[in-house]
């Protein structure tokens, strides 16, 4: 049997790969400071942990799985990475862990280890037109990123590709760019647009008003959890080494996703725009190099994943509702 570590197993895209691999057959091990809060783990072994421990990341790390992804990250939503007050905190905690994790998987001789880096460590400077933003995975240099998470994220996925080439690894680097879906967080201040979108108009009434961060023509692209997962599996899998984007190529600006949402609900609802952290001015993925190396790209229309987050997140919010 084919076996599998998931490290930030307890969150959102973690989750869906735990459930993923099983699906597959897998034995899966999986460690996180929690528990997903959103669905019980199917992992086989799940061992509440802190990464930043060497002594923990030797201890899961105790044979050779046959495919490692390296999840875990502290991160959140733009309340949480661009107001600042997380910076360091964010740099050393997600450094510590990548450096745990090369030490202990190549110490075990595992070769394979998937890691997640993030369209944030694209440079600013080519994110400020809202309909034009330049992610080619070749426009990364020279590098100006828009906040310490990012600059994060370029440190530690060239660490991964420095194991590569100083002692034989073959770790796979994918740059994701803003995936949602069900079972993510859509409450408590780490949650991303597309969640906070739902949550604002399910509790919204009919003709109400939501409130949208900036001037809501900041744009994005978004892509549904289990595109992303394709794309995971299928990287790791293959004789590519990335960095290469994992995203959607379909942009939207702010007030527009707003606006499906709404349209997703049936309500009449109106937007007001307020002062918020917002980030660049425009970010969309650039497929044509995953296009080329790995012979395939997400294709879900933006609409079918908010469908499905929307109906997810109102029934959450009904319970909460419910019970309180
Ligand atoms: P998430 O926050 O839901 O999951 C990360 C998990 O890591 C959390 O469950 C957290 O508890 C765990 N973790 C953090 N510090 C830890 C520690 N010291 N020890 C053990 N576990 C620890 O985030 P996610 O959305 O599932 O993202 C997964 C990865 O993908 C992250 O590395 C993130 O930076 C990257 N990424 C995500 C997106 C996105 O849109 N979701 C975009 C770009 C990159």
């Amino acid at each position: 049997m084919k076996t599998a570590l998931v490290l930030g197993a307890g969150g959102f895209i973690g989750g869906h790969l735990v459930k993923r691999l099983k699906r597959e057959g897998f034995w899966v091990r999986g460690v996180d400071l929690k528990f997903n809060e959103h669905a019980e783990t199917e992992a086989d072994d799940f061992v509440i942990g802190d990464l930043r421990e060497q002594s923990v990341v030797r201890a899961v790390v105790d044979r050779r799985f046959d495919e490692v992804y390296q999840l875990a990250a502290d991160m959140g939503g733009a309340g949480y990475v661009f107001t600042g007050e997380n910076d360091a905190d964010i740099m050393h905690n997600s450094a510590t862990i990548n450096l745990n994790v090369l030490d202990a998987c190549h110490k075990r001789n595992i070769k394979r280890v998937f890691y997640s880096s993030s369209a944030c460590m694209y440079p600013e400077h080519n994110q400020l037109d809202p309909d034009n933003p330049n992610c080619a995975e070749d426009s990364a240099y020279p590098a100006n990123p828009d906040s310490e998470y990012g600059w994060e994220k370029l440190f530690s996925e060239r660490l991964y590709l420095a194991y590569n080439r100083n002692f034989g690894m073959e770790c796979r680097v994918a740059r994701y760019h803003n995936i949602f879906g069900i079972e993510g967080t859509w409450d408590g201040g780490k949650e991303k647009a597309p969640a906070a979108l739902c949550r604002k108009v399910a509790a919204c009434p009919d003709g109400g008003t939501i409130e949208v961060w900036g001037d809501g023509l900041q744009t994005r692209s978004f892509l549904y959890v289990d595109e992303c997962l394709e794309g995971t599996t299928r990287l790791l899998r293959s004789d590519f080494e990335g960095p290469v984007n994992i995203g959607s190529e379909e942009m939207i600006s702010i007030n527009d996703l707003a606006r499906m949402v709404a349209d997703i609900s049936g309500k009449d609802i109106k937007i007001h725009n307020i002062p918020g952290p917002e980030g660049v001015r425009g970010r969309n993925s650039d497929n044509r190099l995953i296009a080329e190396k790995l012979g395939w790209e997400p294709s879900e229309t933006l609409r079918a994943g908010m469908e499905k987050t929307y109906a997810w997140i109102a029934s959450e919010l009904a319970r909460q509702h419910n019970q309180g």
